[in-house]
């Protein structure tokens, strides 16, 4: 619309006040700003992966032993008494043992519950929920879990980069490729990503006593054949 047709009236300052006949043009851009790619890929903010700080976490990586809803018998107050959600050591085909740690994305720091276990009435899936277990660096230690550099005895997620050729879970913080700042290295988000992860029905079959490495091996293959 060129000046000439302009029939709304300028205020005071020459700012031109839309009117009826700039609604075109007003709704054209409201719906380009609408698409995803406007701005590139949308940049999540910490409330949308519920970003913790170490503190938050009492300085140790998640994990479902320092979460509120474990139950005192290791299952979990949200998946219902049949999957236990307990940490598990396998073997590797070279004999050496390795211990994973479950962890979720309903994560909520706290003590475990004590008593008799109770569940809530209406039950997620470990699907909904991102049921993992995570691996821990040596077997037996205190805490293991998930956080953004892997200090505190946790795994370091694939989304924490750093300057230098350093180890990761040396720094005292690095950069979040998905919130795009700087975040601490005891931090952690429900974003955390690790490519050596189990799912929830590979660290039942490591209880039922598989090795890692048969494990993986079907992990791959069921990834081909996708
Ligand atoms: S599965 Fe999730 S909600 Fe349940 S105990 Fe573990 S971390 Fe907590
Ligand atoms: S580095 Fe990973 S765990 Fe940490 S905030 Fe980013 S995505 Fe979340």
């Amino acid at each position: 619309m060129g000046r000439d047709d302009l029939k709304s009236k300028a205020e005071s300052g020459g700012f031109v006040e839309y009117g009826e006949e700039q609604l075109p043009k007003i709704d054209s851009m409201r719906r380009d700003k609408s698409q995803p790619d406007f701005y590139g890929v949308p940049i999540l903010h910490d409330a949308d992966v519920m970003y913790c700080t170490a503190s938050e976490i009492g300085n140790k990586p998640a994990s479902c032993y320092t979460c509120q809803i474990q139950q005192s018998d290791l299952t979990c107050g949200l998946l219902g008494p049949d999957i236990k959600v307990a940490k598990v050591t396998g073997s590797q085909d070279s004999g050496d043992p390795i211990e994973y740690w479950p962890c979720c994305d309903e994560h909520d720091y706290g003590n475990p519950a004590t008593g008799k276990p109770s569940y809530r009435p209406n039950l997620s899936t470990p699907d909904q929920v991102g049921l993992i277990w995570i691996n821990a660096s040596e077997v037996g230690q205190p805490f293991g879990g998930a956080n953004c550099g892997g200090g505190n005895g946790g795994d370091d997620c694939d989304h924490y980069i750093v300057k230098g050729a350093v180890e990761k879970w040396d720094t005292p913080e690095g950069v979040c490729r998905v919130l795009q700042h700087t975040v601490e290295n005891g931090a952690v988000c429900t974003a955390w990503r690790d490519d050596d992860e189990l799912d929830w029905q590979d660290a039942q079959q490591l209880m039922k006593g598989d090795s890692v490495d048969k494990i993986k091996k079907a992990k791959m293959v069921k990834e081909i054949l996708q």
